[in-house]
């Protein structure tokens, strides 16, 4: 079976190292000009002119990232199967349909409204109460295009730094750490459901990620698993889908959700007895899923800006090294680290001495080491 893959990434570079075993191939479709995946062929198409060339070439499509035109993936859906479904990319692009929806679900968010103008912007940091975070509504990701105001008198210098004519402000929620669910549906609706992961950001972006989470509590993970189950099976999605949250004292506040495989689950390609990225390839492909069982307890740090000093990383039996074969450059993921113990102590100690090499890491720090999670 041919997959088309719309982005050439490391996250399609991975979802072709996991679904080589299972006799697929590869094509890639790259709009930004950068393909970095690899292992397959790849369409560069800045202007949209090669898509009928892309179709023929292959029996499903997916995706790796999720700012991709909708009407694209509508398109391409008239003539193969698209997954997931072009639906779930309209709603992760667009802020106050994806949070309308996750209140239809019933699925807890921070207290949000929309502010068009710098006078709206500042009502609504009265009427939620002040700290509220400010985002783009659309085309934001990863922190970019966002403002924290601590009084409505920031509204007017918020609204000029973010620069976007309609922002979703959200009440600061006091969490005690970020987590993510993943979760795979098939083609006939079974699903599987990962561990939550504590997500550990610096500067904005995800440094560390651990599974599960350390302290998880059951009802928790069950909670994160209706809510992901009530997106999964109203949008009929077919895949990998993360969901992200804040753990708070109150339980989960959902954040956002990405229609793809997710770097806060990369622990899964030696953690699990099947990594996201297999599971996604079986999804798309109409096949049964793979068990989501747990290998141990696993961390994931990201290599991030430089490569730091890989050849002794390699050296240590218990750190699993992927790259991405992208050159270094501030802020830009280039791999990551795995790493498998059976306690969390054994973890941490590994992780440290993975750290030593990785210079560009800040120091590791999570949950283990605080008493924020009761
Ligand atoms: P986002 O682009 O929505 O994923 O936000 C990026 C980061 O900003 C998150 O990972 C959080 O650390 C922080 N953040 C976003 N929204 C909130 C919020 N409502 N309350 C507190 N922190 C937030």
């Amino acid at each position: 079976m041919r997959i088309g893959v719309l982005g050439a990434g490391q996250l399609g570079r991975m979802l072709a190292l996991a679904g080589y075993p299972l006799a697929k191939t590869f094509v890639f479709y790259d709009m930004s000009g950068s393909p970095s995946a690899g292992l397959g062929e790849v369409i560069i198409d800045r202007e949209g002119k090669y898509l009928d060339d892309f179709l023929s070439r292959v029996d499903r499509v997916t995706y790796e990232f999720e700012h991709l035109p909708v009407d694209v993936a509508e398109k391409l859906a008239k003539e193969k199967p698209v997954h997931p479904c072009p639906r779930a990319l309209q709603v992760c692009q667009n802020r106050e349909a994806e949070k309308t929806l996750f209140g239809e679900l019933g699925i807890p968010t921070p207290q949000w409204k929309i502010a068009d103008s710098a006078e709206s912007l500042k009502a609504a940091a009265k009427s939620l109460g002040c700290p509220v975070v400010a985002k783009s509504n659309t085309e934001g990701y990863d922190g970019k295009g966002q403002a924290v105001l601590k009084s409505p008198e920031d509204a007017e210098a918020a609204w000029e730094s973010i620069g976007h004519p309609r922002l979703m402000v959200e009440k600061f929620v006091e969490f005690s750490r970020e987590v993510s669910i993943i979760a795979v549906r098939g083609e006939d609706g079974q699903l599987a459901f990962y561990p939550i992961s504590e997500n550990v950001h610096h500067e904005g972006i995800l440094r560390y990620a651990i599974a599960p989470a350390p302290k998880l509590e059951k009802h928790v993970q069950e909670d994160a698993e209706r809510y992901i189950k009530a997106l999964l099976n109203e949008l009929g999605y077919v895949g990998v889908l993360t969901l992200e949250l804040f753990e708070t004292a109150h339980g989960l506040v959902a954040n956002e959700m990405a229609p793809r495989v997710h770097n806060s689950g990369h622990w899964t390609i030696e953690g699990a007895m099947t990594s996201q990225f297999e599971n996604h390839i079986r999804a798309v492909s109409g096949h049964p899923l793979g068990s989501v069982e747990c290998r141990g307890l696993s961390c994931m740090i990201n290599i991030i800006g430089e490569h730091g000093n890989v050849e002794r990383l390699l050296e240590l039996p218990y750190a699993h090294v992927h790259l991405y074969n992208k050159g270094e450059r501030a802020g830009r993921k280039l791999g990551h680290v795995n790493v498998l113990a059976d306690s969390y102590e054994e973890l941490v100690w590994r992780v440290r001495n993975c750290v030593q090499f990785l210079p560009g890491s800040p120091e590791f720090s999570s949950s283990l080491h605080s008493n924020r999670i009761a």
